[in-house]
């Protein structure tokens, strides 16, 4: 059993004392979007109670104040990330934004029979965007198929890569099975053959600390509400040559160097890709998410997780009729699950009467669940303030739910 002081942290999410249809809530809807603590909170009413402020063009104290304070929080996700420089730590709006403005750049950069590849783990948001590439440019989209287990067939993978493999597209875990992806084996694959990588790293970046040198990735993406952040914001690492080489996403403010009627020379990097006012006080807020996710530890947050998960993962297997989805060895704390023919949708609305959230569905992940040939699943995503007297709650709810149903 482990030391991680578990009731402590969980002091620091106002949220989780609340209740839900008269019960206590049992949150495990983490890898849909993650709570926010009070440290974080605190950031933001701080911003809009003391230097609420447009950035990067004031003189006055409040600019500055608000233009430091953004740009610190730049530095923190620079150093989680172990980026080369600041300015290829690009705020985004979320992952969604950073993959569009890497897919629309490369509109530019891609010829007919040029081939694209994505994953069969993909969530729609790094689906999407290459299939509008693709219709764009003539380039070609090939898919890394997956086998039984949630996991990709990288013996396929092999055989896909060629010359003509421009760019490849994964998750670092798949959102929809928790499925840990080897991207290290991808990139270095890829770039074998000459190819770029964009990793997602949505669904990995609340549990796993991702170094993008050490992966010698050339785009990193993730969003700040999975890692106890607010909605609305994100980063996108690129390497240098790459965000030089991109064309802008957007025009408008702060994207520029110079303006007139005849020509616009573009700002240099980061704000090249960031027009327009941002989301300053998000921005600020990811930042302290990330001091706060740090002073607990990435290496003991994964541990706990995996306790959790290990935990949950015997209770429900004696479940009769109960099928989890994704049995990879390397996965984060994500179960999906069937029982029998129930749908998955009538379990979820049980268990919310009983207080626990939980994502039924296809998780944007469409996919795989043709592969599986089913409507969706249950999908309980746990997080390191999450315990162990929660999943028993969610357990005896799940039995009472097939009982009513079964
Ligand atoms: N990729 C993965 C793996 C995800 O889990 C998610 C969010 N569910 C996204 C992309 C999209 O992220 P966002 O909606 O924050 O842009």
């Amino acid at each position: 059993t482990s030391t991680f002081d578990v009731l402590r942290i969980r002091e620091d999410f106002p949220i989780l004392n609340r209740k839900v249809n008269g019960q206590p809530l049992v949150y495990f809807d983490n890898a849909a979007t993650s709570q926010t603590p009070q440290q974080v909170i605190d950031v933001i009413v701080d911003y809009y109670s003391n230097y609420n402020a447009n950035i990067h063009r004031g003189v006055h104290a409040l600019s500055q104040e608000a233009t430091d304070a953004y740009e610190q929080a730049r530095i923190k996700l620079q150093k989680h990330f172990n980026i080369p420089q600041a300015y290829q730590t690009l705020f985004t709006s979320g992952t969604t934004h950073g993959i569009n403005i890497v897919a629309s750049g490369f509109s530019e950069i891609l010829k007919a029979g040029d081939e694209i590849i994505v994953s069969a783990l993909e969530h729609h948001s790094n689906i999407v965007p290459w299939q509008m590439l693709c219709e764009k440019t003539g380039a070609v989209l090939k898919v890394i198929p997956m086998t039984d287990s949630g996991e990709l067939d990288m013996n396929a993978f092999d055989a896909l890569l060629s010359a003509q493999t421009k760019l490849v597209f994964v998750n670092h875990v798949s959102n929809a099975l928790g499925t840990v992806n080897p991207i290290e084996e991808i990139i270095a694959k890829t770039h074998q053959v000459g190819g770029a990588v964009l990793v997602d790293g949505a669904q990995a970046s609340p549990h796993i600390k991702a170094d993008v040198q050490a992966l010698d990735v050339d785009f990193y993406v993730v969003s700040g509400h999975k890692m106890c952040g607010p909605t609305g914001v994100g980063m996108l690492y690129g390497k240098e040559a790459w965000l030089e080489k991109l064309p802008p996403y957007q025009g408008g403010g702060e994207m520029i160097d110079q303006v007139t009627f005849e020509k616009t020379t573009y700002a240099g990097l980061p704000h090249k890709f960031e027009a327009g006012t941002p989301n300053i006080c998000g921005g600020i807020a990811f930042g302290a998410a990330i001091d706060y996710m740090n002073a607990i530890g990435f290496d003991a947050i994964a541990a706990y997780e995996h306790e959790l998960l290990v935990y949950a993962t015997q209770q429900l297997l004696e479940i009769e009729d109960l099928r989890i989805y994704g049995e990879s060895k390397d996965k984060t704390a994500v179960i999906s699950f069937n029982v029998g023919s129930i749908h998955p949708y009538d379990i979820g609305t049980i268990l919310d009467k009983l207080g626990v959230a939980v994502r039924t569905g296809h998780h944007c992940a469409q996919p795989i669940m043709d592969f599986y040939k089913i409507p969706g699943t249950v999908r309980a995503s746990f997080s390191f303030y999450n315990t162990k007297e929660e999943i028993d709650v969610f357990v005896a709810a799940v039995k009472k739910a097939v009982s009513m149903l079964g």
